[in-house]
């Protein structure tokens, strides 16, 4: 019987980037490594079978070591446009209001699939949280007053929806009780999301 953990460990720390994806793809890499190697041998299914489990208890092994170093270390996380399927490292952390949480590459939401970009969903902070982990924030696709064209998921407080707000080029109630302040994707210019009452 072969002991797995020494050179899962050394694989993954040898990984250029040890982020949740790298290691899943290196564990899927090693079980299929493992079924061509006991194919090679006359093994019966029984062997086979404690061969598996015993590369399985070794990479459970590694990723609890990992959980355990990356609580407080890993500040960020790759997340996956659904549409262009660019990569995106972003914080753990709930971002500022205001922050958009698009794709780098397409602009388009990330956590969430555009089937129809004339549609401009809510998105619940049981979804971010979902998604994103974070708490006391949810996210709103915004018309940009300049250009007319549509703010993906900015970052605003969890209640917002349920208090009447406006997007304007530059505050228009003196006495706004929260103001968003967001930059549109794609004309660059800023604008305001208002409240005119505190919606946190
Ligand atoms: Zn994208
Ligand atoms: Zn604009």
């Amino acid at each position: 019987m072969a002991d797995y953990y020494p050179l899962i460990a050394r694989a993954v720390a040898g990984l250029p980037q040890n982020t949740d994806e790298a290691r899943r793809a290196l564990y899927d890499r090693a079980r299929n490594a493992l079924v061509t190697q006991l194919h090679g041998k006359e093994l019966s299914e029984p062997n086979i079978a404690h061969e598996q489990r015993t590369l399985e208890e070794a990479i459970r092994k590694v990723e609890m070591e990992v959980g355990g170093q990356s609580k407080s270390a890993a500040e960020e996380v790759n997340v996956r446009c659904r549409v262009c399927g660019h990569s995106n490292t972003i914080s753990r952390h709930t971002p500022a209001f205001g922050t958009a949480l698009i794709c780098a590459r397409c602009s388009k939401p990330l956590g969430l699939r555009v089937s129809n970009p004339r549609e401009h969903p809510y998105t619940t902070s049981f979804d971010v949280q979902l998604w994103f982990g974070y708490k006391a924030c949810s996210l709103l696709h915004a018309r940009c007053p300049h250009c007319d064209e549509t703010n993906y998921s900015i970052v605003i407080p969890e209640q917002a929806y349920n208090v009447p707000f406006y997007w304007n080029r530059k505050q228009e109630n003196p006495n706004a009780a929260f103001v968003v302040n967001a930059a549109c994707q794609h004309c660059k210019k800023a604008f305001v999301i208002e409240w005119d009452v505190d919606p946190r």
